[in-house]
């Protein structure tokens, strides 16, 4: 097949690509489709702090998509490239993730051009609680219409600030503290959302991994154990993607590619240890237990059986994309793959989990944390030593009738699921249900070439669904 060349585009503009092309496999409504697309509003705001005696500017912006269930969700991502065009692709991509996972949310996000290592942590709660201040003023930070969360360059610190800022103004709101998720456990914060994003791009291959049909059209066969993996970005969640992939399923860590170059080990590397030394050096380079390249983006080219980007959007495209080597892309970033490099790896059979569904477990998990903010009690609480008294007649009345049970059976179901365990299943469950949605879709319809266009689909139907019952749809 002769292969169609596509001009690279903006982020946004890649967004909106897919999107045409997974609409076209719908009967919508030009008018509907063109509500479904656009961004509804951004605000954009710039601010001075006065930093050691001089007064320095900041912008930033909220992107808010759609509106199509309240709040709107997505994170808030600082750093010193981010654009108006990334943030409005971003909030497009949180208005069908949402929607494909069941989230109850619309999609929203926010960027602040701020470059986090070149402040102390003093200033950066004060330009954090400004803007935080700023947004609130105009309702883009609220419980019940805008909740953001972390991203690149933000984490549960920013989140605590942003959270304080706004019970500061609003004091008599008594849902304050569902302004924001992915905070502190100490600020009614929820066990398992740092690791939420990774664990769910695990969850989400693991489901892959479970059908034979789509595993041969990778050319894949067995389990992840023993598979090689290469990542790129040994951030929030590339760590986690990472760790888990190499101590839970066995996978070998061939490949980790960061801002300063990359380390290789075909035996696999530690995961573990890498992040350590990056926390002590600030990068890979002179990590002493294995190989290291300057050129970090040339590893993206290895041999591998799983390729995660899980750094920044647009790392694999047209012109490095006919030399990737990878049997499956799990798109753990936004937007890691172009719109035109997608139609060179397909044509070259790589399969690819795109991003609206692989990466979609920090916002379930802040869903679950929002949840747990607004009915102001912690999961379990109720249930918990419920289900653990049930269990324990059970097993009394089996060891009655002579059955003895293996003791960490018996340890068990005599502990009962605590906030972690729930968190986890909950993020399983919904990973598992999005990909089969997905699958079943790719493979029942002709006209659906990947499962990102088979992903789009689903989240557009839903979402356009939401439209007609709230009757916007004439
Ligand atoms: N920033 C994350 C994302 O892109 C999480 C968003 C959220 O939890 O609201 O999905």
């Amino acid at each position: 097949m002769a292969t169609t060349v596509y001009q690279e585009k903006s982020f946004r503009e890649n967004v909106n690509l897919v999107f045409d092309i997974a609409s076209a496999t719908l009967e919508l409504s030009e008018g509907l489709a063109y509500v479904l697309k656009g961004a509804y509003n951004v605000y954009q705001v710039r601010f001075p702090v006065k930093i050691n005696g001089k007064i320095e500017s900041f912008i930033g912006w909220r992107a808010v998509h759609s509106e199509h269930k309240l709040p709107t969700k997505g994170g808030i991502r600082y750093s010193p490239l981010v654009t108006q065009d990334e943030v409005e692709a971003l909030a497009a991509l949180m208005t069908y993730k949402c929607a494909l996972v069941d989230v109850p949310f619309g999609g929203s996000k926010g960027g602040l051009v701020v470059d986090p290592k070149k402040y102390d942590d003093d200033i950066m709660e004060r330009i954090t609680r400004r803007f935080a201040f700023e947004l609130i003023k105009k309702d883009y930070i609220n419980p019940a219409i805008n909740v953001p969360a972390p991203d690149m360059g933000t984490g549960p610190r920013e989140m605590a600030w942003i959270a304080d800022t706004y019970m500061q103004h609003r004091t008599d709101d008594i849902n304050g503290l569902g302004c924001v998720t992915g905070k502190p456990l100490s600020l009614s914060g929820i066990s398992g959302r740092t690791e939420a994003t990774g664990r769910g791009v695990v969850y989400g291959v693991r489901e892959f991994f479970r059908h034979a049909e789509d595993r041969e059209k990778a050319g894949i066969e067995g389990t992840l154990e023993g598979k090689s993996a290469i990542v790129q970005g040994l951030g929030n969640v590339g760590y986690h993607t990472a760790k888990i992939l190499e101590s839970e399923d066995g996978a070998k860590i061939i490949g980790i590619i960061e801002h300063d170059g990359a380390l290789m080990d075909r035996n696999g590397l530690s995961v573990e240890k890498i992040n350590t030394y990056i926390k002590e050096h600030g990068g890979v380079k002179g990590f002493p237990d294995a190989e290291y390249f300057e050129d970090g983006s040339a590893i993206l080219e290895e041999e591998c059986d799983l390729l995660v980007p899980a750094a920044l959007e647009g790392a694999i495209h047209m012109e490095n994309a006919p030399r990737i080597k990878a049997k499956l892309i799990a798109e753990a970033a936004n937007g890691p793959v172009t719109f035109g490099a997608d139609v060179i790896l397909r044509q070259k059979g790589v399969v690819m989990i795109p991003d609206i569904f692989l990466n979609a477990g920090g916002v379930i998990v802040s869903y679950f944390e929002w949840i747990k903010n607004l009915s102001h009690i912690r999961f379990g609480r109720l249930t918990r030593r419920h289900e653990v008294n049930q269990n324990d007649l059970l097993l009394k009345a089996l060891e009655n009738n002579g059955h003895k049970m293996p003791v960490d059976l018996v340890e068990k179901l005599c502990n009962g699921p605590n906030e972690l365990d729930l968190v986890r299943s909950g993020l399983d469950d919904s990973m598992r249900e999005a990909f089969q949605q997905i699958r079943d879709r790719y493979w029942s319809h002709d006209k659906i070439e990947s499962y990102r266009i088979a992903a789009m689909a689903i989240a557009i139907e839903k979402v356009s669904l939401s439209y007609q019952d709230r009757g916007v749809y004439p």
